[in-house]
C-alpha cells in the first residue's frame, strides 16, 4: 500500500469548530449558537453581498490571476505597491505557500505555543520542525523564541493578537526581536485580528517591512470583514518575497466573487465600525458576567475570550448539551467568539447553570 512520508503521517489533521447543523443533527438542538470559530456575527457587508450578486454574471469565467483590482485599492489603501501584495485562498493559504517557499528539508521554524496550529502543519508538511515555545503569562515570548533561533531557523511565526490567547504584544518588545534576529530569517506576523486591536502600544509590523526587512505581514477577510466563507486574505512583503511566493502560488487560487467582494468589504466603513462597536460591547458584557461567575478569562485585542479552566473537555460537552458550540483549547482551557447581544446572554446563562451546579 501507497504510505506518505512521515513527517506528513505525523501531522495531526486541523480540528474545525464543529458546525451549528451538526450539532443540531446530533442532538436535535433548535436554535443553537455558534461561538467557535471567531466569525463575525453581525455577517458579511450587505454592500459586499450586492456585489456578489452583480459579478454571478461572469462566473463561467476564471477569476483574474493576479487580482489586479483588489490588489491595486489594498495598495492605495495601505500605501504600499501592488506587487508588494500577494492575495491567498484566506490567509491560511498564505501559511502553507510561506513555509513551501523558503523552508528546506532539515530546517527549523519558531512559533509559540498554544499558538495557531496552522504554523506547524504547513511547516511539517514540508519535512521541517516546527520549534515550539510555551507563551507567557498568555503572551508570546519574544525573547524566549529570540533565543529559539538557530542556525538551522528560517521562519519565526507570530500570532499578534495570538489565537487561542487574545493577546498582543507590543511595539517594544517586537522591535527587540526584528533587531536580534539574524540575517536569513523570514518573519511572518500573522495579523488575521489586526481591525479589533484598540491597545494604542501594538506591535507596528508595517514599520519593519517599510524598512525593508525579512517580513511578510497577513490579514484577512475572513474576521472583521465577515467573509470566512468566501475564503480571501492577503499578505504584504518586499517584492522580492512577493515574487518567490508567487511561483507557488496556485493559478487562480482567490475567486471571483471573493474578489470582487473582499473590494467592497474593505470600503464599507460603517459595517467594519458596527462590528468593531458590537464586539467591544460583547466583551464589556462577557467580562462583567464572568468576574460575576468566578470563571478566570484573559483580556482580549481580538474577538474571542480566552478561559483557563479546569476540565475544558466536561465544560464543552455541557455547553454543547445547552445548544452551545464553544471551542476546547486542550484540556485545560476553552476560547469563546464574542457574538451578538443575544448570543452572549444565551452563552452566559447556559455557563451559570453549569457553574451552579
Ligand atoms: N491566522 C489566525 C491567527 C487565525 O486565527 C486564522 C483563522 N482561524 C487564520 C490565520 C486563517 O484565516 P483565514 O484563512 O480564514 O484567512
Amino acid at each position: 500500500m501507497i504510505r506518505p512520508p512521515e513527517y506528513v503521517s505525523a501531522i495531526k489533521p486541523y480540528v474545525p469548530g464543529k458546525p451549528l447543523e451538526e450539532l443540531e443533527r446530533e442532538l436535535g438542538i433548535k436554535g443553537s449558537i455558534k461561538l467557535a470559530s471567531n466569525e463575525n456575527p453581525l455577517g458579511p457587508s450587505p454592500l459586499a453581498l450586492e456585489a456578489i450578486r452583480g459579478a454571478g454574471k461572469d462566473l463561467n469565467r476564471y477569476p483574474d490571476g493576479g487580482g489586479f483590482y483588489l490588489k491595486n485599492m489594498l495598495s492605495e489603501k495601505l500605501s504600499v505597491s501592488p506587487d508588494n501584495i500577494i492575495l491567498g485562498n484566506g490567509s491560511n493559504e498564505l501559511l502553507d505557500i510561506v513555509a513551501r517557499t523558503y523552508m528546506r528539508p532539515g530546517d527549523e521554524a519558531v512559533m509559540a505555543t498554544p499558538s495557531f496550529v496552522v504554523y506547524s502543519m504547513a511547516v511539517q508538511s514540508t519535512g521541517c520542525r516546527a520549534v515550539q515555545v510555551p507563551l507567557k503569562d498568555f503572551v508570546h515570548d519574544l525573547a524566549a523564541m529570540r533565543e529559539a533561533v538557530t542556525g538551522k531557523t528560517r521562519i519565526v511565526f507570530i500570532a499578534n493578537p495570538n489565537n487561542p490567547t487574545g493577546t498582543i504584544n507590543r511595539i517594544g518588545e517586537f522591535d527587540r526581536l526584528m533587531e536580534g534576529l539574524p540575517d536569513g530569517v523570514l518573519t511572518v506576523m500573522d495579523e488575521a485580528y489586526y481591525e479589533y486591536v484598540s491597545d494604542p502600544e501594538y506591535a507596528d509590523s508595517m514599520k519593519w517591512f517599510r524598512e525593508g526587512r525579512d517580513i511578510l505581514v497577513l490579514r484577512t477577510f475572513s474576521k472583521i470583514f465577515g467573509l470566512a466563507g468566501l475564503r480571501i486574505g492577503y499578505g504584504i512583503a518586499k517584492e522580492e518575497i512577493v515574487s518567490e511566493m508567487n511561483k507557488l502560488r496556485p493559478p487562480f487560487n482567490t475567486n471571483s466573487l471573493a474578489q470582487v467582494a473582499a473590494m467592497v468589504a474593505f470600503g464599507d466603513g460603517a459595517h467594519v465600525r458596527r462590528s468593531r462597536e458590537i464586539n467591544e460591547e460583547g466583551k464589556r458584557y462577557l467580562y462583567q458576567h464572568f468576574g460575576r461567575l468566578g470563571v478566570r478569562y484573559v483580556t482580549t485585542e481580538a474577538n474571542f475570550i480566552y478561559l483557563p479552566v479546569e476540565d475544558s473537555g466536561t465544560l464543552y460537552e455541557r455547553l454543547l448539551r445547552e445548544g452551545v458550540i464553544v471551542r476546547p483549547m486542550g484540556p485545560k482551557a476553552l476560547r469563546v467568539t464574542v457574538g451578538l447581544p443575544e448570543e452572549n446572554t444565551r452563552f452566559i446563562e447556559a455557563l451559570g447553570e453549569i457553574v451552579k451546579s
